[in-house]
């Protein structure tokens, strides 16, 4: 190990109550802070203000500090227009009003806030006093015009895109209110009613106990709108036949999109995003505020619709993982995971389009970080010179374990397994604590993830003699390294081909996904292998040896 110093400045991206709130806990331990905001106010689109209407003082104070705190610069009409470097030590450009600066930071926050959209038009409603958003309700019901509220009010959920918690709480909570209101019958005409939230079960079932009318249904209702006069048609799958709904006023559901941002933000950023653009990914291992690249974190309503509540839970999570990273701006990092030989390196930069950390960055040569590097090592297998090493597992290191796995006297099958240290070699533990019965001639090597399984570790394993090779990796979307498992797929098809060529089955090599807590599928695996590899008898390979 060895320390190294780091930058303490923070960039947070977005200027509303959850960019706000982690702007001031970061200061309060000591951190100085950036602030931009691309709109040329702080403080959000106010969505959920409404739900913190108690702690209004809270946020006037919140939005106080930042703006007088000395240790944190707030630059609002600003958008993030480029990035380099690694954790500890970005590089950011800034522009504001035409004019780009130049800034450095150790860490950076995405709280870049989600965007509402009515969904009244799709429906088929025509704009009237008595269709009303979900805003425009909360709004009404917060400024105590409960007295523009109808005896007899519907709303619609999840009838015209997939239900979410969140549009499934704002609607309970509003129509708690009207119920409440003397004379007012609420009911709710949904799609799913989406309950996945902490909290939510049970105010969904206290709003049934105050009488709020609850109808599920399949279908887009039929509208009908004649002036203030609505007539809602649609079929009741518990009475299994039509029904006519005719409220005083109805209340329409909204969708959550992404900022406008976002898609460019995470360009520049170089992080994913979910399939609708949110910056949540599908990886269990970037949950709850982490992305793929070490030192960036996204926050609230910019991980996926979120309320201003739950995405105040991921400031406190944001602010312990940027005091690990930064600490009081000295670190103690591994002195290298990965090694560089900068004489080989011919800067064709494919190790840093490969790397899922952004850990690697080049003057005239690559360079990796200490800080970022995760030591998966699949730069190390494909870089195209063998300039990278990674230390524990060099190609040496690696060789040497495929030749000593390979036992001459077993008559049985033999199978290298490359195991993931994340999930197959987990498993495999699992497997043999349990007793399991696994192949005689199974032998296993862990690597630190299926990325750095080389094509040149497989065929060696080939020349040495064994009949078969297993590639085990983590699932879709479950790889510590993003995309480490997609790479070992890849390999394990290239080398099928190869050995098609050379007249080998290419049914001798398979990759499998596997995850850490599944030792039954892992003897299922290796079992169905070597009944493989027993139906093609030995690979010719070791027959000539043996001849
Ligand atoms: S992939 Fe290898 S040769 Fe290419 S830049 Fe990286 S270290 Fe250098
Ligand atoms: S070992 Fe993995 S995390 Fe480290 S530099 Fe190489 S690809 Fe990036």
């Amino acid at each position: 190990m060895e320390e190294i110093r780091i930058d303490t400045t923070v960039l947070v991206i977005g200027g509303g109550w959850s960019g706000i709130k982690v702007a001031c806990e970061l200061v309060d331990l000591g951190y100085r802070v950036i602030l931009i905001e691309d709109s040329a106010t702080l403080g959000g689109n106010g969505l959920f203000d409404h739900l913190v209407s108690s702690n209004k003082e809270e946020l006037s104070s919140l939005l106080a500090k930042v703006k007088d705190h000395e240790a944190v610069e707030v630059l609002v009409s600003t958008r993030l227009v480029f990035l380099t470097g690694v954790p500890g030590d970005f590089r950011v450009w800034l522009e504001q009003e035409g004019k780009v600066s130049e800034k450095t930071a150790g860490a950076v926050v995405v709280a870049l806030e989600a965007e509402i959209v009515s969904l009244s038009t799709a429906y088929g409603f025509q704009a009237a006093e008595n269709v009303l958003t979900q805003s425009e309700v909360e709004a009404r019901l917060a400024s105590g015009g409960a007295g523009d509220i109808s005896k007899d009010v519907l709303f619609l959920v999840g009838l015209q895109q997939e239900g979410s918690p969140l549009v499934m709480e704002r609607a309970i909570r509003s129509a708690s209110e009207i119920q409440a209101l003397e004379g007012c019958q609420a009911k709710v005409l949904v799609g799913n009613v989406k309950v996945a939230e902490h909290g939510l079960e049970s105010l969904y079932r206290q709003s049934r106990e105050r009488g709020i009318i609850y109808i599920k249904v399949k279908e887009p209702p039929k509208i009908k709108q004649d002036g203030s006069s609505l007539q809602i048609e649609v079929f009741d799958n518990v009475l299994n036949r039509d029904i006519k709904l005719t409220p005083d006023m109805v209340v329409v559901e909204e969708a959550f999109r992404p900022h406008p941002d976002a898609t460019r933000v995470s360009q520049v950023l170089g992080i994913g995003t979910d399939s609708e653009g949110f910056f949540q990914q599908a990886n269990v291992y970037y949950l709850p505020i982490r992305t793929n690249r070490e030192g960036i974190f996204v926050i609230g309503s910019a991980r996926e619709p979120r309320n201003l509540m739950h995405g105040w839970t991921d400031v406190g999570n944001t602010v312990l993982e940027v005091r690990n990273l930064l600490g009081e701006g000295k670190k103690l990092v591994p002195i290298e995971r990965a090694k560089i030989h900068r004489g080989k390196c011919t800067i064709c930069l494919t190790c840093v389009r490969v790397c899922p950390h952004g850990a690697i960055y080049w003057d005239n040569r690559a360079i990796i970080s200490p800080v970022a590097c995760q030591g998966c090592g699949i730069c190390a297998s494909e870089c195209p010179m063998d300039a990278i090493q990674l230390v524990n597992y060099t190609d040496e290191e690696m060789e040497a374990q495929v030749l000593a796995s390979i036992e001459k006297k077993v008559e049985a099958p033999q199978i290298i397994a490359f195991c993931c240290q994340n999930s197959a070699h987990e498993a495999s533990r699992m497997a043999r604590l349990f007793g399991s019965s696994l192949p005689e001639g199974l032998q296993m090597i862990k690597v630190p993830c299926a990325g750095k399984v080389d094509v040149d570790y497989i065929l060696t394993a080939f020349e040495a003699g064994t009949d078969g090779v297993l590639v085990l990796a983590c699932h879709k979307d479950n790889c510590k390294s993003q995309h480490g498992n997609t790479f070992a797929e890849w390999r394990v098809e290239h080398v099928g081909r190869m050995l098609e060529e050379i007249g080998l089955e290419k049914e001798r090599v398979r990759f499998a996904t596997v995850a850490s807590n599944m030792p039954v599928e892992f003897v299922r695996i290796t079992n169905e292998m070597e009944d493989t590899l027993k139906g093609l008898g030995p690979s010719r390979i070791k027959k000539q040896a043996a001849a």
